[in-house]
């Protein structure tokens, strides 16, 4: 392997080599100390992304996956993705740098194989340490296995595998990654903070396995988990590790003083095994509860504790009044979930501000969470222009910001680089590109009264269906069809201008009939175009209209080896022209069944984009409301009779502390009714949902006031359903999904028929619709087929059961 020279090796970074009271064993043996009289203020990284620049990784474990590459080669790959990583931060003068944050798949899983938490489902004999064979099988499933649920990370777009445990569970220490990566940077001449999931946090993101009992408590199994992180911390002291990072970000949510208490006694036990060593506790995403500060602040054995201070305003008030003595702050006052620059000299303020209340030797720089959740380099996006590029910063550049800030603090301003944000930061706030002040007013006047459709849904459900005269539970897709390589081939050509417009609407329209004639031979009752046009359902929107602008390569993991790569939403935002009515007229135009014409809905828009941070999510939110109320005003004159609109993420931006959720829900929910208030009765508005955790936020699915909704269900064990046991009444059109689309299976129309009979049991019929969980657009024409063949049937053997009734 190669070895990272001194010479790479910035003078900041030997500045805070020869910073007195860290690490024994310096980081760069080979550096001479130099002995300034300058204090060393330190900087720190959360975690960095790992599938590299390009989305190194994720080829190559598709590759390997595939069974294209040997494991060797994907370990040749990630291995020096992480020297990469290393060498940059280094190269950036970062103090505290992390290892153990790369992942074959995901971090949470990680930590179930280091405590050698396998399901007995995998068929792990136990003994010895966890293989690449077991480890995907936990996280993809295979030939005989289904994978491991996978659940949202907090209220991010990252997904981790949720561990399943039960009293029955075995813990034995089955990884030793955290100590191989560890010693990997060591021998390059990077001495890093090792990286764990925290053991509270780990239990608290579980959920009992199958057979498991409700009662059982998931925090009974702290003792029993701790021996292992024991283990694991001993080999790292061995190895020379001077530092370890737990990270704790369960401690933001609000938490119970039973949870609380778990935190005290997890780290009172480990506190002699940490002894010699820096502890810190890394918290994130969110502004942290009183009572968790207390909590944090008070652990044995924990020498920093690191808050998210972009999110965390309140958070730096309880700092200010009062932080312990002795221990380091590790303030995140970098944003690791965007993409905008650094407004420096707002954060040198709070960080002076801080030096003040924390000590100046025990302040340290750092990001408010994992850079995980950001786009890994700007040096790579050829497409954006200059100056839009002046006021971004992804990870390689927050390392930057990081340590230019460490820098000031050191009394070593660089003062060209603040110059230089802060005229980037001048030219954001004053360049036209952003300010459409036609648009900010009108989104300012919406606030001032609610928006609702004039009449109440039941009245509307008559009117539409004396229009549409739909049986009973009619039928739908959720919108996408197959999307082929001969699609994509089409789009990509078309953008690239090799083929003309006219070849391009030729082969979209070619598609649309087929689709069209799909349906009608299905027999299909509300049809759908496909959307053979579409890349991605936000995507497609964003491009078409003002305020948006699109990288090359700014990707964010998602799962495994999928990424997104958000549009930026950077000024106010309008619809120049209309943008979906042209493919929506054309394809009414081929059938006589209704049409659904198709869009995305505001939150949606706003959940799935990195938005500006210089208003209110909120505004922006607006904003894209009045553009899509623009395009459903226009569907609407176009003929089109049925508008889905899709609020796929809308629970995703729903925020970590119960206190803030109303507000979210309230501008949320009220922009999606700003889009259809003023529809006719007579025209159908639908909205779709990826997700079927509803049973928290109903009252806000209820009162978007959408004429029919179409759900997740298949999924999730049906939990959908039980929000509607429990008594709450839906009196609109309902779809919950008969059918997994994820999986290339094909469902029997007896299973749907069973599906359909439970949703009978417990929604009215006659609001009842019938349709998969999902877009199709994942899936090949061979599942699709037979699936949509056995829906219908099973619709229509359920409609004559419910005849003879
Ligand atoms: N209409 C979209 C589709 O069918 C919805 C996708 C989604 O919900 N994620 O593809
Ligand atoms: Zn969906």
């Amino acid at each position: 392997m190669r070895q990272i020279s001194p010479s790479l090796v910035s003078f900041h970074s030997s500045l805070s080599f020869s910073f007195p009271t860290f690490s024994t064993n310096s980081r760069f043996r080979t550096l001479p100390c130099f002995n300034l009289q300058i204090r060393a203020m330190t900087s720190h990284i959360v975690g960095y992304p790992r599938m590299g620049p390009k989305r190194e990784l994720k080829f190559a474990l598709e590759s390997f996956w595939d069974g294209k590459t040997s494991a060797e080669e994907l370990q040749k790959v990630a291995s020096d993705l992480r020297l990469s990583i290393w060498k940059q931060m280094s190269d950036a003068g970062i103090k505290y740098i992390p290892s153990n944050t790369f992942s074959y798949y995901d971090q949470v899983l990680d930590t179930t194989a280091m405590l050698g938490a396998v399901p007995s489902r995998y068929g792990w004999s136990g003994g010895g340490e966890i293989g690449f064979d077991i480890y995907f099988s936990m996280a993809r499933g295979n030939a005989s296995v289904p994978a491991m649920e996978m659940t949202k990370w907090f209220d991010t777009n990252y997904h981790y595998i949720v561990p399943e445990l039960g009293p029955d569970v075995e813990f034995s220490y089955a990884s030793h990654k955290a100590v191989q990566e560890y010693k990997e940077a060591k021998t390059l001449g990077v001495d890093t903070v090792p990286v764990l999931v925290g053991p509270v946090s780990y239990l608290l993101l579980s959920k009992p396995a199958k057979g498991v009992g409700k009662s059982f408590s998931l925090l009974a199994l702290i003792d029993k988990i701790l021996p292992v992180y024991k283990e694991v911390v001993a080999e790292l002291k061995a190895a020379g590790a001077s530092w370890i990072q737990f990270d704790e970000p369960t401690l933001v949510m609000d938490l119970d003083s039973k949870n609380l208490c778990a935190f005290t006694h997890a780290y009172k036990e480990l506190e002699s095994s940490v002894s010699g060593l820096n502890v810190l506790i890394e918290t994130y995403f969110a502004d942290i509860p009183v009572e968790a500060y207390n909590t944090v602040t008070a652990l044995k054995g924990v020498t920093a504790i690191g808050f998210d201070l972009v999110r965390g305003s309140k958070t730096l008030d309880l700092i200010r009044n009062g932080f312990p003595s002795g221990k380091y702050l590790f303030a995140g006052v970098v944003d690791g979930r965007n993409i905008w620059a650094n407004d420096l000299d707002a954060s040198l303020s709070t960080l002076q501000a801080l030096e003040g209340t924390v000590g100046k030797d025990k302040l340290v720089v750092s990001t408010s969470c994992s850079l995980l959740h950001t786009a890994v380099d700007l040096v790579n996006e050829t497409k954006l222009d200059k100056e839009l590029k002046s006021w971004l910063a992804f990870a390689a550049q927050k390392l930057l910001e990081v340590n230019a800030l460490a820098k000031t603090l050191s009394g070593l301003k660089d003062e060209a680089f603040f110059s230089a944000n802060a005229a980037a930061l001048a030219s954001r706030r004053s360049s036209p590109r952003v300010t459409n002040e036609a648009v900010q007013k009108a989104a300012a006047a919406l606030k001032s009264y609610d928006h609702r459709r004039a009449t109440n849904v039941s009245a509307r459900l008559k009117s539409q269906q004396r229009k549409l005269n739909l049986p009973v539970l009619p039928t739908t897709t959720i919108g996408s069809f197959p999307q082929t390589p001969g699609l994509r081939k089409v789009r990509r050509e078309y953008k690239a201008n090799i083929i003309s417009e006219e070849e391009y609407v030729k082969a979209i329209k070619k598609e649309i009939e087929e689709v069209v004639k799909l349906q009608e031979e299905l027999d299909i009752d509300v049809l759908v175009h496909g959307e053979p046009e579409r890349n991605d359902m936000v995507e497609y929107f964003g491009e078409q209209l003002s305020g948006f602008a699109f990288t090359v390569n700014g990707w964010v993991q998602s799962y495994g080896s999928r990424c997104v790569k958000p549009p930026i939403i950077y000024g106010d935002v309008s619809r120049p022209k209309a943008i979906t009515v042209f493919w929506s007229t054309l394809a009414q135009s081929m059938t006589k069944r209704p049409m659904k014409g198709m869009l995305t809905g505001p939150a949606t828009i706003l959940n799935w984009s990195f938005v500006r941070d210089d208003q209110h999510r909120s505004e922006t939110c607006y904003q894209i409301a009045l553009a899509i109320k623009n395009e459903v005003q226009d569907l609407e004159k176009a003929g089109i009779n049925v508008i889905q609109i899709d609020e796929a993420a809308l629970r995703e931006g729903l925020p970590l502390r119960k206190s803030e959720q109303a507000f979210y829900l309230d501008w949320a929910v009220h922009s999606f009714r700003i889009t259809n208030c003023e529809v006719q009765d007579t025209t159908q508005i639908h909205t779709h949902m990826c997700y079927s955790n509803f049973n928290d936020i109903i009252h806000s699915i209820i009162d978007m006031d959408a004429d029919v909704i179409t759900i997740e269900n298949s999924r999730s064990d049906e939990k959908l359903l039980s929000v509607f046991r429990e008594g709450v009444k839906y009196g609109a059109g309902i779809g919950p999904g008969v059918y997994d689309i994820h999986s290339p299976r094909i469902p029997s129309s007896l299973e749907i028929c069973e599906r359909i009979n439970k949703m009978v049991s417990v929604l009215e019929t006659n609001f009842l619709w019938i349709n998969p969980d999902c877009g199709l657009k994942t899936r090949k024409y061979s599942e699709v087929k037979p699936a949509l063949t056995n829906m219908v049937r099973a619709a229509k053997t359920t409609r004559m059961l419910l005849a003879k009734c």
